[in-house]
This record gives structure tokens, C-alpha cells and sequence, in this order.
């Protein structure tokens, strides 16, 4: 969408902006998942709508992308579902805020503990001056409902899966190619002031990434390295994310080169000293270890 004008967006969007069709719409799709598609009739009647002059006209609208007529009934497409699954969701409307707990690491800007905090968003970060360590989609009936430590340690393995599934080149949720990209920190998109390198790595075809990273994140969900470690039994999971400081700051990397990019990250993990060298496609370089002392 980058560069393009967002044309058909805005028509979804004009489409979608009208109670009477956000009705029609709604009534087609939830009526279909409960007892299939609806006749011009049945959706009138549904709506509680008498004038067909302007029923009619409101139907064609949606009849452009969100509609279509199938036996003298009325589906609705593909796209429909998605955005009516956004719609229908409490994501939207949901305000949960859940109090922060501790997870046992500490800021590395200012010291302050690092909490998991539920206020409309997941985030791990810090209360005080706001270095964030991890933030994914999560549902706020999950935040209620589970701890949030729990919530915490999943979405580090669904940060780290949801990485592993991009960086072995096809987007999860369209199929589409990924485009991996490495470049100077800056501080309008990281301002924590605590990162040299900034990953960040998305679909070329849908809006599915994930932004900021840092190189030792990257490295954490890397497909290669994940490998190396299971061959040579080093456990990569041992510990959540945020505890493991190398991924939240770039003392332990090094820019070998910019142009093209050439990382080397040292990772203390499990014991072991990983050297990892990562170009500015995210493909691996090298990959070494060296046990350290306890
Ligand atoms: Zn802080
Ligand atoms: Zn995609």
C-alpha cells in the first residue's frame, strides 16, 4: 500500500460509513453463519425495512466489493468476513485495563522494573520511561482472564513463532513474500535510545510485519539459529525475552558493514557464548558458540 493511493479504501470505508448497510451487511453475514444465506426478503425483514427504493439502493452499494448474489440469495465475500470479524470483535470496543505486574526484569534505561501491562494493549515495558520490550495482539478477554505473567510468557513465544514463520519467507496470514530490512536506529522510530540496528520485517502483499526489532530479537526467532541450537543442545527458550539484555540493547553487536549490511550479535545463552553474523536480508552469516563459565 506503500507509495499507492488508498482509492479503494476509502470507497470500503464510504461503503461501510451508513448504518443501513452496515446493517444489510451484518445481518447477511451473522444470518449465514447461522442458518445460510438470505433472500432479498429475508434481509428486509431482518433489518426491519419497508422501503425498497431505498433498500435497493443501499444493497447495490454493498453489491461493489462486500456482496454478492449467489441462487437469488445474498453472500458475503471473502473480505466482508475479515472486516466483519474486526467489527465483531471486543478488540474494538474493549477498554480493559488490567494492573501491571513485575516479570523479574529491569529497565536498562532508568532501572524501574520491567512490568507486563494490560491498558488497551499488551505491552512488557517499562512504567517509568516507556522501553518497551515486547508488545503483540492480544485479546482482552485473555488479559482478564489469564495472568498477565502467563499472557507475558505466551506472547514471547508468539513473538518469537509468528518471527520464525516470516523469516522462513512466506507471510503466515496471506501467503504473500516477506521482505526483511536492516538499517540506522533512529530516534523518531526507536526512541529509547538503546539500539544501534533496527530490524523490521513485513509482507509485501498484506499489512502483516513486525516493527521495530532489534538484531538480537531477530536472532532469538531466527529459523537458523534455532537450529543450530537444538543440534547442539543449547536452549534458546530458557529464559522469556526481556531477561535476556543483549536483545534490548546493541553493546554486543557490531556493524561490520552498511552497505551491504553485515551484523555480528553476541548472545549469552543457556550457558553458551553464540556468535551469529546476520546480513540485511535477515539471512544467516555464520553461527558459532563458545561455552562460557557459569
Ligand atoms: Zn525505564
Ligand atoms: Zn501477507
Amino acid at each position: 500500500m506503500e507509495g499507492a493511493e488508498p482509492r479503494r479504501e476509502t470507497e470500503l470505508f464510504k461503503t461501510l460509513a451508513n448504518e443501513t448497510r452496515l446493517k444489510i451487511l451484518l445481518a447477511i453475514a451473522r444470518r449465514q453463519r447461522e442458518r445460510g444465506p438470505l433472500s432479498y426478503a429475508q434481509i428486509m425483514d431482518e433489518i426491519g425495512m419497508e422501503d425498497s427504493g431505498r433498500f435497493n439502493y443501499h444493497l447495490d452499494q454493498l453489491q461493489e466489493h462486500l456482496v454478492r448474489r449467489e441462487d437469488g440469495k445474498y453472500v458475503p465475500s471473502a473480505s466482508t468476513h475479515r472486516l466483519l470479524g474486526l467489527l465483531d470483535s471486543e478488540l474494538l470496543y474493549d477498554d480493559t485495563v488490567v494492573d501491571p505486574v513485575t516479570v523479574g526484569a529491569a529497565c536498562l534505561r532508568c532501572g524501574d522494573p520491567i512490568e507486563a501491562i494490560y491498558d488497551y494493549d499488551f505491552y512488557v515495558s517499562c512504567h517509568t520511561c516507556g522501553e518497551t520490550r515486547l508488545t503483540k495482539d492480544t485479546s482482552p478477554k485473555i488479559a482478564r482472564e489469564r495472568s498477565l505473567r502467563t499472557v507475558a510468557a505466551e506472547a514471547d513465544q508468539r513473538t518469537r513463532a509468528h518471527l520464525r514463520s516470516m523469516l522462513d519467507g512466506r507471510c503466515l496470514a496471506c501467503g504473500g513474500d516477506i521482505e526483511f530490512r536492516m538499517f540506522d536506529s533512529d530516534e523518531q522510530f526507536y526512541p529509547c535510545g538503546l539500539l544501534d540496528v533496527i530490524c523490521t520485517i513485513g509482507c509485501r502483499t498484506c499489512s502483516d510485519g513486525i516493527a521495530p526489532l532489534s538484531v538480537g530479537q531477530v536472532v532469538l526467532g531466527h529459523p537458523e539459529v534455532q537450529r543450530y541450537c537444538d543440534k547442539h543442545d543449547i536452549d534458546l527458550n530458557e529464559r522469556p525475552q526481556w531477561e535476556y539484555t543483549w536483545t534490548r540493547t546493541d553493546r554486543s553487536t557490531e556493524i561490520l558493514s552498511r552497505d551491504p549490511w553485515h551484523v555480528r550479535k553476541y548472545c549469552y545463552v543457556d550457558g553458551s557464548r553464540l556468535i551469529v553474523e546476520l546480513a540485511g536480508d535477515g539471512t544467516l552469516e555464520y553461527v558459532d558458540h563458545l561455552l562460557v563459565a557459569p
